[in-house]
């Protein structure tokens, strides 16, 4: 029987489908894939906690990414300094400052095979004179929040330049901050190594890893700005440094 047409409607409904789809597998492994009776018993309660892991670390509804993305913006202000404000027009540094999180480890599942893939995230922007900065922790959490969702890295990737500049970025000034004070970002650039369960356990079984990155801004055809991304990358120990 194919189950290929069953559809939820709601998002508890689709939770519920994904319990039953988790049981229905943890009975084949305790019915046909077992040696032993103590195997069968170590399978006791599995498909629920299988259920409970895929959707509590893995993959999140996206009504409830774009609210936790939301409520980022709205406790960015408190942490928010500014920088470079005493020398903006006199000092040496007045004109940019570069800030770079990494390594960020996040973990999701592809979206072909659904087997996990780590990341190591380098994840940086550049600010414009005078601009406050967000904290540190919420370029980790907006990269932690991204990758709970079945999709490929170079999106991922994509993804989180475009939402920190579009969207983050944005819904801080769409708050009523004082454009003066903002946050203004000059250009984001990002670069992810990831390790695909897919590839390395399956299929072409290859030990390789994989690297992306993906720019904006003042990173555009700026080659010695996105070098110094990549310098911070390779301490990451995925990619040897060019
Ligand atoms: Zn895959």
């Amino acid at each position: 029987m194919v189950h290929n047409t069953i559809k939820a409607t709601t998002e508890a409904e689709a939770k519920s489908l994904v319990l039953a789809a988790f049981n229905i597998l943890n009975t084949y492994f305790h019915d046909h894939c077992c040696f032993t009776i103590q195997e069968q018993l170590n399978l006791h309660g599995s498909g629920e906690r299988a259920a409970k892991a895929l959707l509590n670390e893995f993959i999140y509804p996206t009504s409830q990414i774009l609210d936790e993305l939301g409520g980022l913006v709205t406790s960015v202000f408190p942490v928010t300094e500014t920088i470079s404000s005493s020398n903006a027009t006199t000092g040496p540094y007045a004109e940019y400052g570069l800030i770079i999180q990494s390594p960020i480890s996040t973990y999701g599942l592809c979206p072909h095979h659904f087997l996990p893939i780590l990341y190591k995230v380098t994840y940086a922007y550049l600010t414009g004179s005078g601009s406050r900065v967000i904290g540190l922790s919420k370029l980790s959490r907006i990269a932690e929040l991204l990758v709970k969702r079945p999709v490929v890295q170079e999106q991922y990737t994509k993804d989180l330049v475009t939402v920190l500049q579009d969207r983050v970025i944005a819904g801080i000034i769409q708050l009523g901050i004082d454009p003066s004070k903002a946050v203004r970002v000059e250009g984001v650039m990002a670069v992810t190594s990831g390790e695909h369960m897919c590839v390395k356990c399956r299929g072409v079984r290859s030990d390789s890893d994989t690297t992306v990155d993906f720019f904006s801004g003042a990173f555009v055809g700026n080659t010695a700005l996105q070098q110094r991304i990549w310098d911070v990358h390779a301490r990451s120990g995925f990619y040897a440094s060019k």
